[in-house]
């Protein structure tokens, strides 16, 4: 097995340079809830004004929100999503999903809301199917193309990005900052993703990722400890002199595939780099093309029909806010 079958062009590296942190995973929902202003974006985030306006602004060049002066001769600004910003949906729907079920009691209690699928009046569960059978995507539902790539070429395009995101992999800050570990902590950090993705085709232990990533020993260590104490890998004991584990993925960490699928199928679509290879899912043989349907009633989970409803009595006295 090679890396260059698992990373394909890049993609993902693509998408999560656009989304791929926390500030702008939350500026999208509050996005997709219609916030369009800047104090409105600012109160529910929790971000600062300037970290705020960088991350704005990078959304705005990158084409996923745009930018309309409102009131006469004001220099105020509205955040509209732009069709390449709506195509996000999907994948914020996964994301958010994953934060409530998986993110620890915290992070739950943090986030305000829960989803509603208007179109039956059921609890949204989306769930991530393909296009063409409607089974649902899985880790084993996908065949890889076969073409030899450039693997020095793939490693660096994800390598040459992962310098520019800090991310939270310290042991010592204590529990209840590995509790607020969400998505964008997992997959916006490129080590971590890279793993991840090793592990998605079967390495299971250090001196696999080791040789296939070609990563220094001590981040490798860093990064493993950090999957393992979010319970995002089981470690496993394998040999008892010298101690050795396996990286096994857990259910939460299988349940990332979808999301990392869906958002390399809107990097293909809407960032369009060289030549993409298809992935092709086996069931029907059909290239793949991701869709997220309601787990209660199986229709195309839509924009306009998923309502965000306030979760509990202590969620709606803190309407909208996060903690910063
Ligand atoms: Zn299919
Ligand atoms: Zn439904």
């Amino acid at each position: 097995m090679n890396i260059n079958h698992l990373v394909v062009n890049s993609s993902i590296a693509q998408g999560l340079d656009v989304i791929g942190d926390r500030w702008s995973l939350l500026i999208l929902r509050d996005a997709f809830l219609g916030r369009q202003r800047f104090e409105e974006f600012r109160r529910h985030t929790g971000a600062s004004r300037a970290t705020l306006s960088r991350r704005l602004n990078a959304l705005v060049a990158e084409g996923v929100l745009q930018k309309h002066a409102y009131g006469e001769g004001s220099s105020r600004f509205e955040y509209r999503l732009s069709e390449k910003g709506r195509a996000l949906f999907p994948v914020s729907l996964l994301a958010w999903q994953w934060e409530l079920e998986w993110g620890g009691a915290a992070y739950r209690d943090a986030l305000p809301y829960t989803l509603l699928h208007t179109h039956c009046g059921q609890p949204m569960h989306p769930v991530a199917v393909c296009g063409h059978c409607h089974e649902p995507i899985t880790l084993g539902s996908m065949a890889l193309p076969t073409v030899a790539r450039d693997t020095e070429q793939q490693i660096a395009a994800i390598k040459s990005l992962s310098g520019q995101r800090r991310v939270r992999v310290s042991q010592s800050t204590g529990e209840e900052d590995l509790a607020m570990a969400g998505i964008s902590d997992l997959i916006g950090d490129r080590w971590t993703l890279l793993i991840l993705i090793c592990a998605f085709f079967g390495t299971r232990r250090y001196d696999g990722f080791l040789k296939q990533l070609g990563i220094a020993s001590n981040i490798l260590t860093d990064r493993l400890n950090l999957l393992s104490a979010v319970n995002v890998f089981e470690r496993k004991s394998y040999q008892t002199n010298p101690p050795r584990y396996e990286y096994q993925l857990s259910k939460k960490g299988l349940s990332l595939y979808p999301i990392i699928i869906a958002l390399r199928q809107w990097a293909v679509d809407w960032r369009p780099q060289g030549e993409v290879l298809a992935l092709t899912h086996k069931p029907c043989g059909q290239a793949l093309k991701i869709d997220v349907q309601c787990g209660s009633c199986e229709m195309l989970a839509k924009q306009q029909d998923v309502q965000f409803a306030a979760s509990s009595p202590a969620a709606q006295e803190t309407e909208g806010e996060l903690p910063a």
